[in-house]
């Protein structure tokens, strides 16, 4: 019997239902109750649109910024830890979800501040538990040893990841917001500091940068702080004044 949640990686015994058959999407919250025993897989396209939405509003990703290039490819399912009763509504089962997201992204090479387009696999791992619901009372099919959901005795132990590899977290009320899951699932796939694939063309500009940098810098010494161009120009003139006076007195 299993005693703790895990992920879920074979699920062909008992086919989760497709989501859009019960005109579910991503881009509204489930609400628990719409979340079948064989649970629901989402395969669905995320919009460019909504991708630069939850880009814009999640943490930033140190100074690099990230635009999508195209819409996202979604592959999760979402499943309950635990069988639902039939005939209640007030239950809000522990859930696991289970999948990827993958995107293209349109980024700057940090090195050569080139356009760099690095596709994204985004590992979607998650078991969210009910957070205490004081109307709930006593009963709920919350805990992973009350009901077991028996697709979950189906899964192949060896294809388990490790527990203490998945997430855990919870949610509240009975809307499970799995945009939210989706939009930090990709925060967390976003590379720190994207660069060309191409090395040698990318070192190639990297080094012709440096180059015009350097030639930049020495100009500007060569000429001066230009802060102090006025100053300059008025000693210049003082100094053609003194020497046209030929005073020369010193
Ligand atoms: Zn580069």
């Amino acid at each position: 019997m299993l005693t703790c949640p895990v992920g879920l990686q074979s699920l062909s015994a008992v086919p989760t239902i497709q989501a859009f058959e019960l005109g579910l999407s991503i881009t509204r919250p489930l609400q628990i109750q719409e979340l079948p025993n064989e649970g629901l897989h989402y395969g669905e396209k995320v919009s460019e649109t909504l991708l630069s939405d939850l880009l814009e509003h999640g943490p930033a990703r140190g100074s690099v910024r990230f635009h999508p290039e195209g819409p996202a490819d979604l592959d999760i399912e979402v499943v309950p830890a635990t069988q639902l009763r039939p005939g209640t509504t007030t239950q809000r089962p522990t859930i696991r979800i289970h999948g990827h997201v993958e995107l293209t992204l349109n980024s700057c090479c940090v090195r050569c501040l080139c356009d760099v387009r690095p596709r994204i696999h985004a590992p979607v791992e998650i078991t969210l538990h009910p957070d205490k619901d004081p109307l709930e009372g006593i009963g709920t099919a919350s805990k992973p040893s009350d009901l077991e959901n028996p697709q979950l005795e189906s899964w192949d132990e060896e294809t388990f990841p490790q527990p203490e590899a998945l997430d855990e977290d919870s949610y509240q009320g009975t809307d499970v917001f799995l945009l939210d899951i989706v939009r930090e699932a990709i925060q967390l796939a976003l590379p720190s500091s994207p660069t060309c694939k191409d090395t040698d063309a990318c070192d190639l500009r990297t080094q012709q940068l440096i180059r015009e940098a350097n030639a930049e810098i020495e100009a500007s010494n060569a000429e001066g702080d230009p802060r102090w161009a006025a100053l300059r120009a008025l000693k210049r003139e003082i100094d053609e004044t003194n020497h046209g006076g030929g005073t020369g007195n010193h």
